[in-house]
């Protein structure tokens, strides 16, 4: 039958015309389809604490199963509160400054749409977390990117300088880093101190890895230096601190006038996030020791990849937080790394994340990423297929 009359072109402006699908669904689909070990996408392979479980399926079976209040669960932000205290000695007040957010990405997303006016410009430090530039972009911003490279992706802070405009709204900064693994320095908060005084920058600080940190370096969190708290949304992520990925539960601490405007966009986002995991982590940190364990857990993780992966052609890049391992393959091919990473599915049975997907620019310095938050015996099969490259 012809549609005649009827028919219509749809004509579509897209806001995001030259965003696909994010590389972490492309490249966990594609190690599904093809049975591969998949170190892809940044998620563990193993359970949470079966207490944690408890906790939550007690707060569910308890009955908590109604809205929480819009900024989150008032015992929850206490123990946010107390924790940035005393690991960081910044006094954040749980009524006004802390918010639970749907993960660290809404909370990324939230802060960009409470800040960011048409023509704003904001810069980032690529390679970057994938959901920073389109989130920009759809707000009316413009994407400020200054590249880092490999093998030690070392940000040149009189460069950064050369970024700056009458239109500098924000700075995004990740540490400890995805997908580099590299962590800011005193050095680097130092020249950020100096670079934003006396201005009205603000900056958004994604600390979803601040436990994953390895050697006994200490995490640098901005909100331990007064002049960055007070211009700072600092981001975490409980999927990253409990093993929950799959959660999507989070956080953003900041000073009051920051927040007021940060709750304004989250009322009406999703006004407030999954009730009963409040109360079940709440009760959780309540009664355990979480956070203490983590970099020691994570590190021999890092340290178990990196002794396997050293017998292979791959060279290592270095790895001072996050889980992520970072590989130079330069030596062995010239292929593209969105082309290696494919093969290395197809051939070899191993998924990886190509980092040039974290550049907007075409930039390709022929490394690829391996999430190690897995089972010894996931690296162990990974690296015995990896060995035959
Ligand atoms: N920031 C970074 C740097 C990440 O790697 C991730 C994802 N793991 C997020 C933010 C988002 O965290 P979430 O999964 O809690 O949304
Ligand atoms: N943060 C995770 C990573 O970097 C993935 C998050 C996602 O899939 N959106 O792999």
């Amino acid at each position: 039958m012809s549609l005649g009359t009827f028919a219509h072109m749809l004509v579509l402006n897209s806001k995001l015309p030259t965003v696909g699908t994010t590389i972490f669904s492309v490249m966990s689909k594609l190690a599904q389809e093809h049975q591969a070990i998949n170190l892809s996408q940044g998620f563990p392979d193993y359970p949470a604490d079966p207490k944690l479980i408890e906790h939550v399926a007690a707060a569910i079976k308890g009955d908590h199963n109604q809205y929480a209040p819009m900024p989150g669960l008032p015992a929850l932000r206490n123990l946010i509160a107390e924790k940035m205290y005393a690991l960081y000695g910044a006094n954040y007040d749980p009524d006004l400054e802390v918010t639970i957010t749907a993960g660290g990405t809404q909370a990324i997303f939230t802060a960009l749409a409470s800040i960011i006016n048409l023509g704003d410009e904001v810069i980032i430090f690529e390679p970057a977390y994938d959901s920073y530039a389109p989130t920009i972009r759809l707000l009316g911003g413009l994407v400020k990117p200054f590249e880092l490279h490999a093998p030690d992706y070392q940000i040149n802070w009189e460069m950064v300088k050369k970024l700056f405009t009458a239109k500098t709204r924000m700075i995004i900064l990740n540490s400890p880093h995805n997908p580099t693994g590299s962590v800011l320095s005193r050095a680097d908060i130092d020249a950020l101190i100096k670079l934003t005084k006396h201005t009205d920058i603000l900056i958004l600080s994604d600390e979803v890895y601040e436990h994953l940190i390895f050697d006994g370096a200490e995490h640098l969190s901005l909100c331990r230096y007064p002049e960055l708290r007070e211009r700072s949304f600092i981001v975490a992520s409980f999927g990253k601190l409990l093993h929950t990925t799959g959660w999507k539960l989070g956080y953003c601490v900041a000073p009051v006038q920051l927040m007021n405007e940060f709750r304004k966009v989250h009322q009406f986002n999703v006004f407030s996030v999954n009730t009963p995991m409040q109360v079940g982590i709440a009760n959780y940190l309540k009664a355990e020791q979480v956070y203490e364990g983590l970099p020691t857990f994570f590190q021999e993780k890092r340290d178990l990849f990196r002794s396997l992966l050293s017998e292979t052609k791959l060279k290592l890049l270095p790895c001072m937080g996050s889980y992520f391992q970072c590989v130079s393959y330069r030596e062995i091919s010239d292929e593209k790394d969105t082309e290696m990473a494919v093969r290395l599915v197809k051939e070899f049975g191993v998924a990886s994340i190509p980092v040039s997907a974290f550049y907007t620019k075409n930039t390709d310095d022929k490394i690829l990423r391996f999430c190690f938050a897995k089972k010894r015996d996931t690296l162990e099969k990974a690296v015995e297929r990896l060995l035959k490259i």
